[in-house]
């Protein structure tokens, strides 16, 4: 028998996270932001709001007409997610840190220390420049309470996740949990039969990893607010052929 701790994957897109006052400054006084969807995680939620990142060197500068592949790199637009928090964050991909000219930093989200900067943030009613807090966040996996007594995870490890699936319905894969949870209610402790497990597996699993890859060094995240999920960034779901939500096998 063999252990199989299975997490699905979610795509983070780039986005930015705002505090109050550069909320304010970028769209004016008193401004709520206006939300459009529930995220994963509870009570975060993504923002009609979105907000253009320049390059601070070249603002203002003539557009790149050269510039042949989409966009040119000094328009870009980023979606808000909400709500507000304490500091201004903005999170990007590894190839949008390239399109904009910035050397790419992978930090922890909320390690403002380890963070890159240059851009500017252009709203409607001002701009925001950033010095810090601009980075690609570092693959990590969500981890309820629960889930680390569950499988015996601590908080700020790291761990290896392999991707199992590349197309994965999200509601087919928490059922999965719900049933293994019972299980393990029953004396199968953190463990799923490969025989057994292997057969539900493909009860939502619609699609083999098409290019098949193991995440590692993914830091292990723990909060009573946190939903069992891992997140990557576009670059990694693209380069493990992840489309809309995946599942992986976590190995410690
Ligand atoms: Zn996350």
């Amino acid at each position: 028998m063999c252990s199989m701790i299975i997490i699905p994957i979610e795509i983070s897109a780039r986005h930015l996270h705002l505090s109050q006052k550069d909320l304010e400054i970028l769209f004016g006084l008193n401004y709520q932001l206006t939300p459009i969807k529930n995220l994963s995680q509870p009570g975060q939620f993504a923002c009609e709001e979105a907000v253009e990142i320049q390059n601070l060197q070249s603002w203002g500068a003539e557009p790149h007409m050269d510039f042949t592949f989409g966009k040119a790199p000094d328009h870009n637009q980023v979606r808000i997610l909400g709500p507000v928090r304490k500091r201004t964050q903005i999170e990007l991909s590894w190839s949008d840190f390239i399109c904009l000219g910035l050397k790419p930093v992978v930090a922890l989200s909320g390690d403002y220390k380890s963070s890159g900067g240059g851009v500017i943030i252009v709203g409607p009613a001002g701009e925001v420049k950033l010095t810090k807090a601009v980075i690609i966040p570092q693959r990590h996996i969500h981890c309820s309470l629960e889930k680390a007594r569950e499988f015996g995870l601590r908080h700020g490890q790291t761990a290896a996740v392999k991707v199992i699936s590349g197309k994965t319905q999200n509601s087919k894969l928490k059922a999965q949990h719900a049933s293994s949870a019972v299980r393990r209610r029953g004396g199968n402790y953190n463990s799923m039969s490969c025989r057994h497990g292997m057969a539900k597996l493909k009860t939502f699993i619609h699609q083999q990893p098409i290019r098949q890859i193991t995440f590692h060094n993914v830091a292990v995240r723990i909060n009573d607010k946190f939903d069992w999920q891992m997140h990557i960034d576009t670059d990694e779901a693209n380069a493990a052929g992840i489309c809309g939500m995946g599942a992986g096998e976590v190995v410690l």
